[in-house]
Formats: structure tokens, C-alpha cells, sequence
């Protein structure tokens, strides 16, 4: 792959606001539900768009926060697709992403969007997110911007106390008609310092699971998992000493069989 220094950046994951209505424990941003009197003004927003529209063909991926909290949220969406910049957002499963919000975006005609899942039941996934309901609210949602024709990705964060839940998690997600299924390993900031890491086996078991799984529908990637470039490679390499005519990284079930248990998540 060569890099195109020219071409950057490809994507810009722009936090419109740290206002969101969850409590997560992880929420590296400390996010509360008031929106801060310092951030960009609409009309600052609209500038910083333009300027990137006419330098480069970045895609931009709306996210905080709650971008929904921002009163200008469609006036900024609007912008940025009138200006050509591919846009893509990323709310959370609050009261505030109702199927009118849905049905708006994908009128739009925005790239995708993505929603969080951390757990494969309501209890799970609400005790990370602090608040009760957003287990149903993340579905609902999620059947919402499929049916809208929107491309779909499903967040999950990777801990210790939900890396067991992850193959139940991705049954949800293949339910859901989610196009990606994004793992992202945990960082310890923020709120988020307190929890706990998985260990390095584990984390190369996850790795190795997600390579195995990531080629259907939907594709998985990782977030914060830099060393999967190793890992991808040992599987091939290993696939190719065992005389393996299928050498990549999805070549076979036996490979799952021999290093991807997910009870060697637990
Ligand atoms: S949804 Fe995101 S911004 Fe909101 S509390 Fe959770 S991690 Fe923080």
C-alpha cells in the first residue's frame, strides 16, 4: 500500500460537542449533558468545512459527545454535504435519535452511521452506558438506519468485563444488517481509567477471532489494536507452514478451531 501524503488526511473524526445524554463508563471525553459555551459557533463550523472542501477530499465523521445535542446539528450536516465532503455520523442511542432523525439523514444522503453496542443484553449493555433503555433504544435505531438504506457500523468497546459477551454481541450485529462491526480496544482515559484491560493473550485470542469472522457480513475491524498487522501475519504465515493452498487470513475453519475459541476469551 502506498501512502499518498498528498491525499491527507482521509478521514477527520470531528467531536462537535462534548454534551451527550449517556453516562458511560468509559467516556474518555467526561461528556455531561450541557453543551460548552466555547465551542465553534455554526458559522465557524461552516468556514473550517469550506476550507477543508477546497484542500482535500477528507471524510468527515460527525461524532462528540452527542453531535444531536448540537441545535445545529442539520445545518452542519447540510453544509458539509452541499460542500462535496463525504459525511458520516455518529450519534448516541439517546431520546434524541428519534426515526424522524433517521428518515432526515438519510434524505441527506449521508455516507453512514454508527451506533455503540457493548453488550448482548439489555442489563449488559445499559450498565455500561448508565442509563436504562439505550439496550433498546441501539436496536431500534439500528433496524431504523438499515431500513433507511443508511450503511450501518456497530461499535464495541473491548474489556475485561465484556470480552466474554463478544460472540454474542456479533450474533446482534449480524441481526441487525450492520455493514461493519468495529472492536475498540480499550484506552484508559477519562472515565474509562478505572476499567479493566484484557490481557495480552487475550487480546491476541480476539484478534485472531476477529480476523477469522471479518470477512462476511459484517466486516470487522479494530480500533486501538495496533498490533493486529502481526497478528494478521503470523496467521499467514502459520497457514502457509501447515501447507494451507487457501493462505489468508480468512483461509479456514480449522484455523478458528485451533486458535480462536471464544471460550479462550474467558
Ligand atoms: S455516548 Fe460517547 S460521549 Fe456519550 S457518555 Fe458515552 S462515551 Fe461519552
Amino acid at each position: 500500500m502506498q501512502f499518498r501524503f498528498d491525499a491527507a488526511p482521509a478521514r477527520i473524526y470531528w467531536e462537535l460537542t462534548r454534551a451527550c445524554d449517556l453516562a458511560c463508563t468509559h467516556c474518555r471525553a467526561g461528556a455531561n449533558a450541557a453543551c460548552d459555551p466555547r465551542e465553534l459557533s455554526s458559522a465557524e463550523i461552516a468556514r473550517v468545512v469550506d476550507e477543508l472542501a477546497a484542500e482535500c477530499q477528507a471524510t468527515i465523521i460527525f461524532t462528540g459527545g452527542d453531535p444531536l445535542k448540537r441545535r445545529d446539528f442539520f445545518e452542519i450536516v447540510a453544509h458539509t454535504v452541499k460542500a462535496g465532503l463525504p459525511c458520516l455520523v455518529a450519534p448516541s442511542a439517546t431520546p434524541l435519535l428519534t426515526s424522524k432523525v433517521v428518515a432526515s439523514l438519510a434524505s441527506l444522503r449521508i455516507g453512514a452511521m454508527s451506533l455503540s453496542l457493548d453488550g448482548a443484553t439489555p442489563s449488559r449493555h445499559d450498565a455500561l452506558r448508565g442509563v436504562v433503555g439505550t439496550f433498546s433504544r441501539t436496536i431500534q435505531a439500528g433496524r431504523e438506519i438499515v431500513e433507511a438504506g443508511i450503511s450501518l457500523q456497530i461499535n464495541t468497546l473491548v474489556t475485561a468485563d465484556t470480552i466474554a459477551d463478544l460472540p454474542a454481541i456479533h450474533r446482534v450485529v449480524e441481526h441487525l444488517g450492520a455493514d461493519r462491526w468495529s472492536l475498540f480496544f480499550l484506552i484508559r482515559t477519562g472515565r474509562g481509567q478505572t476499567l479493566r484491560q484484557i490481557t495480552p493473550v487475550q487480546a491476541d485470542a480476539v484478534m485472531n477471532w476477529a480476523l477469522d469472522i471479518g470477512h462476511g457480513r459484517p466486516i470487522v475491524t479494530t480500533t486501538e489494536a495496533r498490533q493486529i498487522a502481526g497478528v494478521r501475519m503470523a496467521l499467514v504465515l502459520r497457514c502457509e507452514g501447515s501447507g494451507s493452498e487457501t493462505a489468508t487470513v480468512s483461509c479456514s475453519s480449522r484455523t478458528r478451531a485451533r486458535f480462536n475459541p471464544p471460550d479462550s476469551f474467558r
